[in-house]
């Protein structure tokens, strides 16, 4: 018999962002020629420069121990220092600290802050992990959902409402995954308002895609006045650097909360790979010019994926003003079928349309909105075309 599993491991949901790329690698190893708009993740090579500020590192030897818990002084130093002077954020190198990715940044910090039964409240339509990563750390999600009329951002009045003598913290990501949605220093400013009023509520801002918006204006909320001790900023190099596989991501946090998550990361991978966190030095201190030219690409296909989703029938499109996703509702399609399979979910549609069109993308219930789809458009110009009009083809099928 096989041993009994963990509670905590058989209650939580698997990352259908990454179980979806799963599936569209299985389907290409069976020799289907799956377009894959599933997973979150730039199609451009990390910067040469990057490359060879890891390639120096290796070749001086001297990066081959346990780098410090919280990360090099160097790099903490530099994040420091561009969280001061570009977002407006009052930190220091001892509140940084360098995680295996942003998303264990977010672990650790759940882990850090939350007793069992403590409320997180999740602007909803959210990223996948948030949900699992509170849930494992024995917190309770709580949901405020944003319609698509507002770009599917919560109110501040939502966030007023949800706050109860339970509330931990709140998070949000902007740009946002899976919208694209960017929160205005007028949003943001509203949300301040409100949270200040409850200073033991700490508000977590994910800014991973910080560098992916189309505004030119990216505000933090811990620059807005009287924010700073009572956000962590969270951030990373996978999204704007092309640099998903090499690890690395951040938090700045008021020191005490900075130190707990660091004794965290201590107990559970020591450290960040030390040659990563050299890559990453270089990416924060050096030319920015190749992330801005990225930024521009994505740009474009933003406007032409929405120009070709406009054309399908019952897709309801917000237009994103960053990072690399289109979260259509397509609850039009609820109901219909194709003789064989009938759609009732969103999870239906997304599975319909990778079995029938070959192309995979996500469906909106692993973001906490059931009536929309997510798809990525961090794919060629080609990938995107040929996707779409399957996907159209696909679509024209249900009755
Ligand atoms: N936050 C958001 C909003 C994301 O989309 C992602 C996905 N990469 C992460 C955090 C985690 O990033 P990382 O790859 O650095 O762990
Ligand atoms: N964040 C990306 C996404 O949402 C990568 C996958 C993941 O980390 O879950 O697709």
């Amino acid at each position: 018999m096989a041993i009994k599993l963990a509670d905590r491991v058989t209650s939580m949901a698997e990352s259908a962002t990454l179980a979806m790329a799963a599936k569209a690698r299985e389907f290409k190893a069976r020799g289907i020629d799956v377009i894959s708009l599933s997973l979150g993740e730039p199609d451009f090579k990390t910067p040469k420069h990057i490359q060879d500020g890891a390639k120096t590192a290796i070749d001086s030897g001297k990066y081959f121990g346990y780098p410090p818990v919280n990360g090099y002084a160097d790099l903490r130093e530099a994040i420091a220092n561009k969280l001061k002077n570009e977002n407006r954020i009052e930190t220091t190198p001892e509140q940084i600290v360098v995680s295996n990715g942003a998303k264990q940044s977010l672990a650790n910090l759940f882990q850090a802050i939350l007793n069992p039964g403590d409320e997180v409240i999740i602007y909803t339509p959210y990223w996948v992990s948030y949900e699992a990563l509170v849930k494992l750390a024995g917190g309770e999600p709580v949901y405020i959902t944003g319609e698509l009329e507002n770009e599917y951002k919560a109110s501040a009045k939502q966030l007023a409402d949800a706050i109860t003598d339970k509330t931990k913290a709140v998070i949000f990501s902007s740009p946002c995954n899976p919208t694209g949605s960017v929160f205005t220093k007028e949003e943001l400013t509203e949300m301040a308002d409100v949270l200040k009023k409850h200073p033991d509520v700490i508000a977590i801002a994910d800014e991973i895609y910080e560098l992916i918006n189309y505004t030119g204006n990216h505000v933090s909320l811990a620059s807005l006045p009287g924010m700073v001790d009572q956000t962590v900023t969270v951030n990373g190099f996978a999204k704007g650097f092309a640099m998903t596989g090499w690890r690395v991501g951040y938090l700045s946090a008021p020191l005490h909360i900075a130190k707990a998550c660091s004794k965290i990361q201590g107990q559970l991978t020591s450290a960040n790979c030390s040659i990563a966190q050299r890559a990453a030095l270089t990416a924060i201190t050096e030319d920015l010019g190749p992330s801005k030219e990225m930024a521009n690409e994505y740009l474009r296909r933003r406007d032409l994926v929405l120009e070709l989703l406009n054309e399908l029938p019952g897709f309801k499109n917000n237009t994103p003003k960053g990072a690399f996703y289109f979260f259509p509702d397509v609850s039009y399609y609820f109901g219909k079928s194709d003789g064989n399979t009938t759609i009732n979910t969103s999870s239906d549609l997304a599975m319909y349309i990778l079995e029938e069109a070959n192309v995979s993308t996500v469906a909106g219930e692993a973001f906490g909105l059931p009536t929309s789809i997510r798809l990525s458009y961090a794919a060629s110009e080609s990938e995107l075309r040929e996707a779409i009009e399957r996907i159209k083809v696909a679509l024209a099928k249900l009755k």
